[in-house]
């Protein structure tokens, strides 16, 4: 089955190919020449993704999902939430980490002596990631999927893998490693993205599609 992907991030287009599988052919708005960029004016993830996945549907009436995501941190009220892409600086990924670990550091000072039962220096407190896909079949009809992934905040920055907060992201379920440090596969098979296009796939199969 043919799927337009409203996202200009190549980090995301290529985990959602990894997770969807050979099944689905999943196309960027670039491929077709749409034009994927639209200001995210919601006040929620779902509203953001529904303004995204219809910004593409309008342009072409195929179906088509778009993703809107971010990460959210206990202590800072939930922030950075819908504003993580452009936290300190828009699509920035560097300046928004520092920005984040600035914020967290004039929380948490260093302290000497904090056991932990992780081999990462982490932050207290609960952090997660969060992904709302809004699906967009033929007939117009939204559909949405929710997918979360819980985790702390590494002190510092480790690994190359992923994209985004993932070199500072370190998930309950690998208490040694931040997410840049886990391979594509493991990484897809935690994230709060995998979570969310499984519950899509598992849908379209419902539908009998693809
Ligand atoms: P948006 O969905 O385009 O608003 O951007 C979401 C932002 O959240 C990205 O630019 C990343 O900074 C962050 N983000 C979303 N998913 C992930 C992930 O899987 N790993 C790391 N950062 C992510």
């Amino acid at each position: 089955m043919k799927l337009i992907f409203a996202t200009g991030n190549p980090g995301k287009l290529h985990e959602a190919r990894e997770i969807l599988g050979p099944s689905y052919e999943v196309l960027g708005p670039a491929d077709l020449g749409l034009d994927w960029e639209i200001e995210e004016t919601g006040n929620t993830f779902q509203e953001n993704s529904l303004l995204k996945a219809k910004h593409i549907f309008n342009q072409c009436g195929l179906s088509c999902f778009a993703d809107d995501s971010g990460l959210e941190v206990d202590v800072l009220d939930g922030a950075p939430g819908i504003h993580t892409a452009r936290y300190a600086s828009d699509h920035n990924f560097a300046d928004n980490i520092a920005y984040l670990l600035f914020k967290l550091g004039s929380i948490f000072p260093l302290q000497e002596g904090c056991k932990s039962t992780s081999s990462r220096d982490l932050f207290p407190g609960a952090a997660r990631f969060r992904c709302v896909i809004t699906l967009i079949l033929k007939d117009g009809t939204p559909h949405f999927f929710e997918g979360t992934v819980e985790g702390r905040i590494a002190r510092q920055a480790y690994g190359e893998h992923g994209f985004g907060y993932d070199p500072v992201f370190v998930p309950d379920a690998f208490p040694d490693n931040t997410m840049a440090e886990l391979s594509d596969e493991v990484k897809n098979s935690i994230s709060h993205r995998g979570v969310a296009l499984r519950a899509l796939s598992d849908f379209l199969k419902d539908k009998r599609f693809p």
